[in-house]
């Protein structure tokens, strides 16, 4: 009889193929006390183990690094570093000295007090990095125990993984025996080895507790990556029926991967432009995976948060400089740094006490013309950047003109600088700004006036517009990005642009969700910026439609002001050809 169960979809695709089970040991981890005379010898032992995890995981990269794209291998880097940092080394050495134990427990209530720091983080990200913390803690463990994590010399190929967790490099490993998928018992979606099996294409569910109960060794298994669905040991027809829809996954993946390379150009003719958003220069890498294209949205403030400091003008540059290479030619637009809310790092900067509400506080613009001297390295390098390519400015969360004039006139600071010191830079680098702030989208016509482009926030913008934390889950029901107030927001700004003759993007989420395309250029929105991973699937809706024919039915559905009637308007633009 076949059963159903689901955990977390966090990779999609229809998988099939034989359950492999992997029943780790879990290592029972004891306190011995040592008398002294055994101490350093414990130390010599945890410090021979740390050397055998380090060369396991630089044998793992080598033997992948050939056909292994960096932005895979920087899971194996993150491990590695891990396991170089003193937070590891010093710290279990530490605890060898101070407790007189055996280096297994040394470890052990180590990773435990680096879980409880990741653990306490705001940020859920950087909160899953708990995981590898654990993988590491596991992986020296092993190495105490003179064993090996890897199973490279077990054959995978095209079988479903179950197993209590992946590490990385487990999953890294496997993808290239071509196994079929994959799911653990534990992990969420924001997980790196939920991350890898994105990027890799690998369907797979996270978080299935007691899989390895439930699923046994050799069964078939049908796995929904999207919904985190599993069948096992399916009955005919539900095999017929899967196997028709993975066929159909796979046509549509060739379809989409032809028009790499292409222009994204609609049906009537009108040539739109399609650009990827980054968060540091190794994102280009995966921007080229998809197309040949350039950067519509920078998020300079990743390079802030991994230094934990504002950078100095030369590391800027250095790093705007590589993403400037790396894109060949093709426009890079820089989004000056969007500090605060979300993203924080401990600077100096006194909040004051009503910083309960960061969203709209001292965030983005407001911050850096509050510490202009802080802001100036950052507005020196990227002119500086743009001597080496086509480089845009963009400022974020701009809410009035005065703020406007006010980075305008730093902007014109920094070109005297460098003019002084001789130093090549853009004369007619373009400066846009990000509409996210509803005041700016209604007052969109005056900094149209001003500036070279406009790029449209839609995360903060429909944030702001409906008074909903996008961070906090209690109110996400109500994220809603075709409320018509955001829909007319959207409209106004589009339609600015075009009165001042200036390019309109869209760099937020709504840019990426195909479900929006056909109403985006419906209402004249010719420019979008998105994720990597959509680009092509944006691009086939792009080449799919005829304008003219959408532009009639968007009027009507602007018109409109029940937003469940927007919803299925909508969505009856895709059968409009
Ligand atoms: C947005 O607000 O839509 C946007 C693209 O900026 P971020 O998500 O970085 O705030
Ligand atoms: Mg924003």
């Amino acid at each position: 009889m076949s059963i159903y169960i689901s955990g977390i979809g966090v990779s999609k695709g229809i998988a099939i193929g034989e359950a492999h089970l992997i029943a780790r040991e879990t290592i029972d981890v004891t306190k011995e006390t040592l008398p002294a005379s055994e101490i350093r010898a414990e130390i010599r032992r945890f410090k021979r183990a740390l050397k055998l995890a380090n060369s396991q995981l630089h044998d793992i990269k080598k033997k992948i690094a050939q056909n292994t794209a960096d932005d895979i291998l920087v899971f194996i880097d993150t491990h590695l570093l891990m396991l170089e940092d003193p937070a590891f080394d010093e710290g279990t050495i530490a605890n060898i000295k101070r407790f007189s134990c055996n280096a297994e427990w040394a470890l052990q209530i180590q990773g435990e007090r680096l879980v409880q720091v990741f653990d306490e983080m705001e940020d859920p990200y950087l909160r899953t990095r708990k995981d590898d913390v654990l993988h590491v803690v596991k992986r020296i463990q092993t190495a105490l125990l003179g064993q090996s994590e890897d199973s490279e010399n077990i054959s995978y190929k095209g079988k479903i993984i179950v197993a209590d967790d992946l590490t990385p490099a487990d999953t890294i490993m496997m993808q290239h025996q071509k196994i079929a998928g994959f799911i653990t018992e534990y992990g969420g979606p924001l997980s790196h080895t939920a991350i890898l099996a994105r990027n890799l294409g690998i369907p797979a569910i996270v978080g299935l507790h007691h899989a390895r109960s439930l699923i046994h060794r050799g069964e078939t298994l049908i796995i929904d990556g999207l919904a985190g669905t599993v069948i096992n040991s399916p009955g005919k027809k539900s095999l017929k029926y899967y196997r028709a829809v993975r066929r159909d996954e796979i046509a549509k993946r060739n379809l989409l991967n032809e028009l790499s390379g292409k222009p994204a150009i609609t049906l009537d003719g009108k040539q739109i432009t399609l650009h990827g958003n980054i968060d540091k220069p190794a994102d280009i890498r995966t921007i080229k995976k998809y197309d040949d294209t350039g950067v519509g949205l920078y998020r300079t403030e990743m390079l802030f948060i991994e230094l934990n400091q504002w950078p100095d003008q030369q590391t800027h540059l250095k790093t705007y400089k590589r993403a400037v290479k790396a894109l060949k030619g093709k426009p890079l637009t820089i989004r000056t740094m969007d500090l605060g809310a979300d993203k924080e790092i401990q600077d100096t900067i006194d909040h004051g006490p009503m910083a309960h509400n960061p969203a709209m506080g001292l965030r983005a613009i407001r911050r850096c013309l509050k510490e202009p001297q802080d802001f100036m390295p950052q507005l020196l390098a990227i002119l500086r950047a743009s001597a080496f390519g086509p480089v845009r400015i963009m400022i974020p969360m701009l809410t009035s003109t005065n703020e406007l004039t006010q980075v305008l006139a730093l902007i014109e600071d920094a070109k005297e600088i460098l003019k002084k010191k001789k130093i090549a830079f853009d004369k007619k680098i373009p400066v846009g700004a990000m509409i996210e702030v509803p005041a700016a989208a209604l007052a969109a016509d005056a900094f149209a006036s001003k500036l070279d482009f406009l790029s449209i926030g839609t995360n903060d913008l429909i944030q702001y517009t409906l008074a909903i934390d996008r961070i906090d889950d209690e109110v996400n029901y109500l994220f809603n990005p075709l409320h018509p107030a955001v829909l007319r927001l959207i409209q106004m700004t589009i339609d600015a642009g075009k009165k001042a003759g200036i390019p309109v993007s869209m760099c937020g989420e709504m840019a990426s969700d195909t479900s929006y395309t056909r109403l985006l250029l419906g209402m004249g929105l010719e420019y979008f910026s998105v994720q990597a991973n959509a680009l092509l699937e944006v691009k086939h809706i792009i080449v799919n439609s005829k304008i003219n024919n959408l532009q009639d039915e968007v009027k009507q559905i602007m018109q409109i002001h029940d937003s469940d009637e927007i919803t299925s308007r909508v969505q009856q633009l895709v059968n409009l050809l």
